[in-house]
C-alpha cells in the first residue's frame, strides 16, 4: 500500500476528471497499482475484474506483453517524430494500412489525432472545410443528440447532449442542434412500436432541419450506441432512415466510433452493426487498447477529394497535432489491430456478449430495482428504477447508481455508473467463467444496495 501521504497528495493536489472535487477532498482516490489480464489491483492489494475495460478502452486487458514489447521496441528505435509537412514514419504507415483494411468506408483517407475529443473536433473542422470547398460555407450547423457524449474539448463538450458537460461553462452552442435520444424504453410513447418510434425520431429531425434551414446544416454526429449517455442501443431501422434523411438535405453523417469501434458491437464498427455508411468516423480508445493516447478520423474518398482541393488552394491543410501519427502510439495501435485479428475480437464480442446479456437477464430481468437490461455485442447497460411498472427512477440525490457501483467494488468488480445506469464493457480477453463472476457480483451488489435502502 502506498503510504498515506500519496493519498493525501492526490486529495490536495489533483483536480480529477469527471469527479466531484469536494467529495474527492473528503474521500480520496482509488489508487490502481497493477493490472493482470482482466484484473486490476489497488494499492491495498484488492483485486477487481475490470468490467468496463477502464473507460471502454483496455480491450486486451491491462498488461498485454506484446503491446508492451511493441512500445519498448519503438521507443528504442524512434521515440518521437511528427507528421507535419510531408513527414511520416513506419509504425504510422503500418497502422493506417491496417485501419484502412478494416474500414467500412472503401477508398478512405485517415487523419491521426490523440484522443476521441480531438478526433471529433477534427471531424467537425473537416466537415466545415468540406462545405467551404464546395462553395457552401453557410453550412455551419452541426446536429447532435440529447444524451450524446463526444468529448471534453470545447467542441466535444458543446456537441455532448449531457447537462453536466455544459453547466457553468457558458459555452456557445448557437451552431448546435440537438435531436431526440433514440432510447425506446424511456422515449417511446405508449403503444408505439420500435419502428414507429424510429420513424417519429426521423420525422422530428426532419422538422428540425427544415426549421433551421438545410442550407445552414453541415453535418450530424452520432455514436452508433450512445456510451456515456447510458448504453443506448438505437431502435431497429433508425440509422438507415437517418442516413437517407441526411442525404436528402446534403448533410454529412459523422459516426463517433470511439466506444463502438474495433469489435465492441459484434462487428468491426458500429456502423456495420446498425447498417449505415458514414461520411467520416472517429476512433480512439480501443485503437491502442487504450495503452497510449491515439485516435483517428477515417474519411470517405468523396469527402477527402474536396478537402484536398481546398487544402491545395490554401497552400496547406491547416490542421493537425504535434503528436498526430506518433511513432510509439502508432506501433502499439498497429500491434493491437494485429492481435484483434488473431484473437477474433468480433467473434468473441458476439459469443461472449450473448453470454453476458443472457446472464444479466437470468440474474436481473425480474429484479424489482431493474427497469431495463440492454446491450449489443460485448457492451451492456442495466438501468435501475424505483418502480418497474411506471419506470419511475430513483431521486437523483439518493445516488443509487453510485451506491451500487461502490458495492460492486466491495464485491470485487469495477463497473461504471452513469446516474442509475450500470455499464458493462469488459475486455475481449474475458473468459466465460469471469463473465459469470462479474454478473453474479453485480447481482449481489444490487441486493446489498436494496438492503441498505431498505427496499
Ligand atoms: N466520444 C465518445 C463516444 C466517448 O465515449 C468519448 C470518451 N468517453 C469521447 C468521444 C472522448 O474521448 P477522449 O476522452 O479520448 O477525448
Amino acid at each position: 500500500m502506498l503510504h498515506n501521504s500519496a493519498r493525501a497528495i492526490d486529495m490536495s493536489l489533483h483536480l480529477h476528471s469527471q469527479t466531484d472535487p469536494r467529495r474527492h477532498e473528503q474521500d480520496g482516490p482509488l489508487i490502481i497499482s497493477g493490472g493482470e489480464g482482466v484484473y486490476v489491483r489497488d494499492d491495498a492489494g484488492n483485486r477487481y475484474i475490470e468490467g468496463m475495460a477502464g473507460l471502454w478502452t483496455a480491450s486486451l486487458g491491462f498488461n498485454d506483453q506484446r503491446l508492451a514489447a511493441a512500445a519498448a521496441a519503438q521507443f528504442a528505435k524512434l521515440a518521437n517524430y511528427h507528421t507535419f509537412n510531408h513527414r511520416s514514419n513506419e509504425p504510422c504507415i503500418d497502422l493506417i494500412e491496417q485501419l484502412a483494411a478494416v474500414s467500412p468506408i472503401p477508398g478512405c483517407r485517415i487523419f491521426l489525432a490523440n484522443s476521441g475529443s480531438e478526433a471529433n473536433d477534427s471531424m467537425v473542422k473537416l466537415a466545415w472545410y468540406y462545405q467551404a470547398a464546395r462553395g457552401k460555407p453557410e453550412k455551419r450547423r452541426i446536429i447532435s443528440r440529447n444524451g450524446a457524449f463526444h468529448g471534453s474539448t470545447v467542441m466535444g463538450a458543446v456537441l455532448s447532449g449531457l447537462p453536466h458537460m455544459h453547466r457553468s461553462f457558458g459555452m456557445n452552442t448557437d451552431d448546435i442542434l440537438f435531436a431526440g435520444k433514440p432510447h425506446f424504453y424511456r422515449e417511446a410513447r405508449d403503444g408505439e412500436s420500435e419502428e414507429a418510434f424510429a420513424d417519429r425520431l426521423i420525422a422530428e429531425l426532419e422538422a428540425m432541419i427544415l426549421a433551421a434551414g438545410p442550407e445552414t446544416v453541415a453535418a450530424m454526429i452520432a455514436e452508433p450506441v450512445m456510451g456515456a449517455g447510458g448504453v443506448i442501443v438505437p431502435p431497429t431501422g433508425y440509422f438507415p432512415k437517418l442516413r437517407a434523411l441526411l442525404d436528402k438535405y446534403d448533410i454529412l453523417l459523422l459516426a463517433d466510433e470511439v466506444v463502438c469501434g474495433f469489435g465492441r458491437t459484434g462487428n468491426w464498427f458500429g456502423s456495420q452493426t446498425f447498417d449505415f455508411k458514414p461520411d467520416m468516423f472517429s476512433v480512439a480508445k480501443g485503437l491502442s487498447s487504450g495503452y497510449l493516447p491515439i485516435a483517428a478520423v477515417v474519411v470517405s474518398d468523396k469527402t477527402y477529394q474536396s478537402i484536398a482541393d481546398e487544402g491545395h488552394r490554401n497552400g496547406v491543410f491547416g490542421h493537425g497535432f504535434t503528436y498526430s501519427g506518433h511513432p510509439v502510439a502508432s506501433a502499439v495501435a498497429a500491434e493491437a489491430l494485429r492481435i484483434y485479428h488473431e484473437i477474433d475480437v468480433v467473434g468473441r464480442a458476439r459469443t461472449l456478449g450473448a453470454q453476458m446479456l443472457g446472464a444479466l437477464r437470468n440474474a436481473l430481468a425480474d429484479h424489482p430495482m431493474v427497469g431495463e437490461i440492454r446491450g449489443v455485442g460485448l457492451l451492456a447497460g442495466v438501468e435501475l428504477v424505483a418502480d418497474r411498472r411506471t419506470k419511475q427512477g430513483f431521486p437523483t440525490e439518493a445516488r443509487v447508481g453510485a451506491q451500487v457501483e461502490r458495492a460492486c467494488r466491495q464485491r470485487g468488480i469495477i463497473l461504471r455508473n452513469m446516474g442509475d445506469v450500470l455499464a458493462l464493457c469488459p475486455p475481449y480477453i474475458i473468459e466465460p467463467d469471469q463473465i459469470d463472476e462479474l454478473v453474479r457480483a453485480l447481482f449481489l451488489a444490487i441486493e446489498d444496495t436494496r438492503e441498505s435502502l431498505s427496499l
